[in-house]
This record gives structure tokens, C-alpha cells and sequence, in this order.
């Protein structure tokens, strides 16, 4: 329980909205219909698993949808956004969303895939040093791909896999522990992945400090940063993060499945003697016609591509980190710190007595934009329905009993956030509706 009460009133929620100094943008999306509840449209707390459709997607589609119809193959070199250097359009937004140097930065493939080139090239073991560690409650597809790294390198998962648990009763590690687990263990430790803002609790890790840590073990240190982009502020390059990857369609809006974004630290970019997979896109484009016999990388994180990419994949993704640039993650930062404040204040006040406790730590440096209910009770599914269908929420469950609410703030106000903290009370204590 938090000391402060917070004022739960319907008045209170418009009155901080009107008065915020960085208004949702929630005009240039679309959001979905409530379809239930007195609001036309849907309280959308569900941006952590898929961002809504930034309006602006559809004018950039169709600009390469023309550009195709009137050039045909040489839309690669005459499109108004060449096909060719296409995802050098992105470069500069994405790194400026981590927090990477430009060469650092790359959008290509899907988040998973990034994994497997991440650790193609950085996961190395020797019979000394051959753990990947990970945290036990990490994401599965990242469970099942180091699982799948290690018996590449002809390991035993149950064995090259170190999975670190929080302490009894506790939700999230604690940096201390990770850091006391390296330092007592560390020399084992060829790999260190973590999840960035954890996808179930929504706890914030602390990326320095781990980073820190891992490679003062002689650990390369990875994170997947699916819930961390466009969530909260990332300093790559400074912090001296190995590499990371991270999804788009979450935070970042550009639509389901879109292309993925990879980070490598500038100290490994002209490191030839790398492991790589490597394709035609992995080759110097100033040579890559040339069609020689052997891969001429450049020294940037482009030479991890393979493939020439979709452009039509790749078109939402630009439309999506242009708003990103235009309001800065510094001041959207600071939006959902209030944002998500008032709704923890909101979720303290309306819970007291019902079965549901907040698991995400109540410290507003330690999460992000999301904040996990775990329920005993009612399966998280049912209450998820109940939200959609009685009050136009749409949150997102994790089964067995965890109620993910995330107030983007691009497109989420302090109304969303009330209508679905008070849907949740009512769903959890009220009568049963409809
Ligand atoms: C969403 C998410 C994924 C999804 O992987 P895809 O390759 O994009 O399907 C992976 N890892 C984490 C931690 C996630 O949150």
C-alpha cells in the first residue's frame, strides 16, 4: 500500500489530462472501438503487446505502394525513398531510440531471429567459460533460442543454461544478486541475456549496473529490449552494452510483427574474426553488384543482414519512430512516469481488499509504462473478457492469473488509465455485469 491516497475521482482523471504539459497524441492513432461502457472508444492498455496504428502508417504504405506500381524494379534506385538503402532510413530514429551511435544501429529481421545472429557472432563457449545466463522467468522464445545456441555447440541446455531466480516471495531479481552471482560464478559466464523491462512483472532492470557487471566477469552481456524500447530511455553506446535487439510492435507501434531493431557495440563492429552468418545484404552495397566470390563487410551493424528487406515491412516502422523523434523519449519518459503513477495510486486505492496485488516494483525508476496485476481469483483470462466486454478495457492477460495494464503514453490518458482501474475493481468486487 501506498502512504498516499490517491484522488480516485472520474474529474480528478480529465482534470490532469487537461492540464498536462504533453498531451496525448492520441489523435494520430487509431483506436479501437469501446463496443461496451459509456466511451465510444476502447481504454487501450494493451501497448506493450501491440502498439495501436499511428494514422500516419497508411500514407507511407501507400507511397511505396505506388512507387511499386509505377517503377517496378527500379523503385530500388528511384523510388522517392530508394528501395536499395532503404534501411539506412531508419538508422538514425531507431538508434536515437536506444541510445546507439548510428553504425551501431541496424532495423532488419524479426526480434527472435535477432537473438540467434546476436549470438552466432557473441556466443562463444569454451570449455571454461560456456554458461548463457539468463533469468528464470525470462520470455520463452528467449528460453527455447539460447536452449537452441547451446545445442549448436553441442551442449546440454541443463547444463550450458543458468537460469537465475528472484529471492522466495519476490517477483523480480535484484541487481545485488545478479551482480553477487557474477562476481562468485562469473568466470563460468560466456553470455549474459536479459529482458530489458521485464515482459510479466514490467520491473525495470538496472541495464548499467548488469552490463557492468557481466563484463567485468569476461562476460559478453546481451539484452532484449522488446519491452524496453519506446518504454523508457536507452543509453546503449554509454552504457557499453555487447548487443541488444528489440521488436517494434510493441511500444514502438509499427504494426504487428514488424521489422526488428539490433544494437552492436561499436568496439566489436570491425572485429573480423566474428562468427557471422552472413548473405548479400551483409556486404559492402558500394561493391555488393559486383556479385564477387567472397563477403566485404563494412564496419557498421549492417554487415549482420542477410537479405534485402521488406519494404513494405519496413515503411510503418519509419512512420512509427518519426513520432518517436518528434516528442523525444526524454519528455514521453516523463509523461509515463505520471501516467503510470496515477495509476498505481489509482490501482492502490481501488484494490485494497480484493484479491489482486500490483507486482511491478512500486519504484518509478524500476518500471516502465506497465503495471502487473496478479489475481487470485477469477483466471486473468476471464477478467480480461469481463474488461473487454463490460467496460471496453482492453488489457492483456498472462495466464495463469496475471493482468497486464500498460499506459502508453502516446495514445493513453489519464481517463484510459482510470476507466481501467476502475473496471478492474469492478470486475474483481462488483456484481457481475451483462
Ligand atoms: C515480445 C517478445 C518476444 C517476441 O519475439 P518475436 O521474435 O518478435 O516473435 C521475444 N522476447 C521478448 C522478451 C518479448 O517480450
Amino acid at each position: 500500500m501506498s502512504a498516499v491516497v490517491a484522488p480516485v475521482g472520474e474529474d480528478h482523471a480529465r482534470h490532469l489530462d487537461a492540464a498536462d504539459p504533453l498531451p496525448a497524441r492520441r489523435a494520430e492513432f487509431h483506436v479501437p472501438p469501446a463496443a461496451a461502457g459509456p466511451h465510444p472508444e476502447a481504454a487501450y492498455l494493451a501497448g506493450n503487446s501491440l502498439g495501436l496504428q499511428p494514422r500516419a502508417v497508411r500514407a507511407v504504405l501507400e507511397e511505396e505502394l505506388a512507387d511499386w506500381a509505377r517503377l517496378g524494379v527500379e523503385g530500388h534506385l528511384e523510388a522517392r525513398r530508394p528501395w536499395m538503402p532503404y534501411h539506412e532510413f531508419l538508422r538514425d530514429p531507431a538508434a536515437r531510440l536506444v541510445g546507439g551511435l548510428p553504425a551501431e544501429t541496424v532495423v532488419m529481421n524479426s526480434l527472435t531471429v535477432n537473438l540467434h545472429l546476436m549470438m552466432i557472432s557473441f556466443y562463444r563457449p569454451t570449455p571454461a567459460r560456456y554458461a548463457i545466463l539468463i533469468e528464470d522467468g525470462a520470455f520463452p522464445s528467449d528460453s527455447y533460442a539460447v536452449a537452441s545456441q547451446a545445442r549448436l555447440h553441442g551442449l546440454d541446455p541443463a547444463e550450458a543454461v543458468v537460469r537465475l531466480r528472484p529471492r522466495p516471495g519476490e517477483d523480480d531479481l535484484r541487481t545485488e544478486d545478479v551482480q553477487g552471482f557474477l562476481r562468485a560464478e562469473g568466470d563460468r559466464v560466456a553470455l549474459v541475456l536479459f529482458g530489458g523491462v521485464d515482459y510479466l512483472t514490467g520491473g525495470l532492470a538496472d541495464i548499467p549496473a548488469i552490463t557492468a557487471a557481466g563484463r567485468a566477469a569476461g562476460a559478453v552481456v546481451g539484452w532484449d529490449l522488446a519491452h524496453a524500447a519506446g518504454n523508457v530511455p536507452l543509453r546503449l553506446h554509454d552504457w557499453g552494452v555487447d548487443w541488444a535487439a528489440w521488436c517494434h510492435y510493441k511500444y514502438v507501434n509499427a504494426g504487428p510483427g514488424a521489422v526488428a531493431g539490433c544494437f552492436v557495440h561499436e568496439r566489436h563492429l570491425a572485429d573480423r574474426g566474428l562468427p557471422r552468418l552472413q548473405g548479400w545484404w551483409s556486404t559492402d552495397p558500394a561493391t555488393r553488384f559486383a556479385m564477387g566470390p567472397e563477403v566485404d563487410p563494412v564496419d557498421t551493424a549492417d554487415s549482420w543482414q542477410l537479405s534485402n528487406p521488406p519494404i513494405l515491412a519496413l515503411a510503418p516502422v519509419l512512420a512509427s519512430l518519426r513520432i518517436f523523434d518528434d516528442v523525444g523519449m526524454e519528455a514521453l519518459r516523463a509523461k509515463s512516469l505520471r501516467l503510470t503513477g496515477y495509476l498505481a495510486g489509482l490501482l492502490d486505492a481501488l484494490l485494497e481488499g480484493l484479491p489482486a496485488r500490483v507486482v511491478t516494483p512500486a519504484d518509478p525508476a524500476r518500471r516502465g509504462a506497465q503495471l502487473s496485476v496478479r489475481i487470485a481469483g477469477p483466471p486473468a483470462g476471464e477478467v480480461c473478457r469481463r474488461l473487454r466486454h463490460e467496460h471496453g478495457v482492453i488489457a492483456d492477460a498472462r495466464q495463469p492469473d496475471v493482468v497486464r495494464l500498460a499506459p502508453a503514453p502516446l495514445y493513453c490518458t489519464h481517463h484510459d488509465a482510470w476507466r481501467a482501474a476502475t473496471a478492474l475493481a469492478a470486475v474483481l468486487g462488483g456484481p457481475r455485469r451483462g
